[in-house]
Formats: C-alpha cells, structure tokens, sequence
C-alpha cells in the first residue's frame, strides 16, 4: 500500500462511529473537479496545489500501524479512501491487518474494481461501503477526465446493493458537469438503493482541474431540486454538507 496521508479523527466521514481516514496514493480517475491533487497527479517539485491541501500528515506503514494500535479503543472505525484504494492489489492483506486489531472499516471507492470489491465483500473485510456515482454512465468520461470503463462501473453498483452491507452512493454535483436531466439517469442507475448523498461542488482548494477552481457551485434551492428527482427512485436522497 502507498499511504498518502492520514486524518487521526473524523466524526463525520464514517457514520455513528469515531474514526481516523487513511488516504491511498493514486487514482485512475482525473474528475475535473477532485480536491485531492495530491493524491491524484504525479508529484511535482514545489508544486502549488500541494501546498494548498491541508489536514494530511503522512506516515510510514509501520506509523500507521503503532497508530491505530494505540488508538483502538477511543477510535472504532478506519475509513480506507483516496485516490482509489482498490488500485493497490495488497488492499485486501492491508485490511486483514486493521480487521484484526478489531476495527470496523468503511471503503470509499469509485467502482472501478468490481472484482476486487466483491472478494472484500465475501472475505467479511469491510463494514460499509461508500461508491461515488460520478454521472449517468454515458456522460461518465466527460466528468472522471478520462475514459471509463462503465461497465465495471455497474457491476460495482450491483455488487454493492446485494452486499446486504451498509453503503451509500453519492455525487458531487457541478455545474457545467451536471444538470437537472442527469439524475433521473444516475436515478436509473441505482434504483432501489439504501442511500444517496449529493454534494455541492466547493472550489475552496486546490483542484484537479485548475479551470474548475473559484467556479461557483449550485444554490440550496437548486440542490433541493436535485434530491427531489433523486427521492424517486432511492430509499433515502440528501444533499450533504
Ligand atoms: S474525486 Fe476520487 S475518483 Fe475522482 S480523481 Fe479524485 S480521488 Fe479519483
């Protein structure tokens, strides 16, 4: 595992529970709109968007580990995130290693890796599931920045509802990327599931793409109106943040 960063504490991104985020290095995906440079593009020297992420403090593995030793107790969960986890084919192993210091553990992933999302599925390796659903799958390269498998994509969506674990799906919603009509699509997409969260586009950081930074983000009003369409054909739609 390459381990980009860790947050110690987190009351938000694994819900009911206490948790720390590890951040996987890496990610095949290249969302315009990604706040996570760092994880995300090749390092270069001295570079600009590097030092506007904040709240990462890397670690070796060994680190991390003495970390979450002795931290078990006053934390309960580890949200494993990216980058994308399951590009690093030892995620199952490096999960085996937190299961059994006794922690529950949330996978955030883009759905690229069906394959490798249904073995953690069956091998008990994960506690809750979070997918991001980036767009209706035809407009899927337009939004990641690079060509997509979305076949792949589905899968993983369907993997993930007859998990019979806890999850999510969820979408950062930007304008110019996405509109109204695009989430009866996504809706389709997911029909049926437990959750879905929108997020409001923020470009209050460093982005992937630097023709997105200081764009600005949708209203409440229109947000709303997104998680209406969405309430159709979810159990639970919410915009978040
Ligand atoms: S938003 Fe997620 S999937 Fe997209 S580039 Fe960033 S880390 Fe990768």
């Amino acid at each position: 595992m390459i381990i980009g960063g860790l947050e110690k504490l987190t009351l938000l991104d694994y819900p009911d529970h206490l948790a720390a985020i590890i951040f996987t290095q890496g990610c095949n995906f290249r969302c315009h709109f990604c706040y996570n440079p760092r994880l995300v593009l090749p390092p270069k020297g001295g570079d600009e968007k590097n030092k506007k992420e904040k709240g990462f403090s890397p670690l070796s593995n060994k680190n991390l580990f003495l970390f979450l030793t002795e931290r078990f107790g006053r934390l309960e969960g580890v949200v494993i995130t990216g980058g994308e986890p399951t590009l690093h084919p030892d995620l199952p192993s490096f999960i085996k290693r937190i299961k059994t210091i006794g922690y529950l553990v949330k996978l955030d992933t883009n759905g690229t890796n069906p394959k490798m999302l249904a073995g953690l599925i069956h091998d008990k390796l994960i506690d809750y599931i979070a997918m991001d659903l980036k767009a209706p799958l035809a407009k899927y390269a337009v939004v990641v920045g690079v060509p997509a498998d979305c076949k792949n994509i589905a899968k993983s969506v369907n993997i993930i509802r007859r998990s019979g674990l806890p999850y999510e799906f969820r979408t950062t919603v930007v304008p110019g990327l996405l509109g109204k009509d695009d989430f009866e699509a996504m809706g389709q997409t997911i029909k049926g599931a437990q959750k879905w969260y929108l997020q409001n586009f923020k470009s209050d950081t460093g982005l992937v793409d630097d023709n997105f930074e200081r764009q600005p983000g949708y209203t409440a009003k229109e947000m709303a109106e997104f998680a209406a369409i969405g309430k159709k054909y979810v159990d639970f739609c919410e915009v978040r943040g």
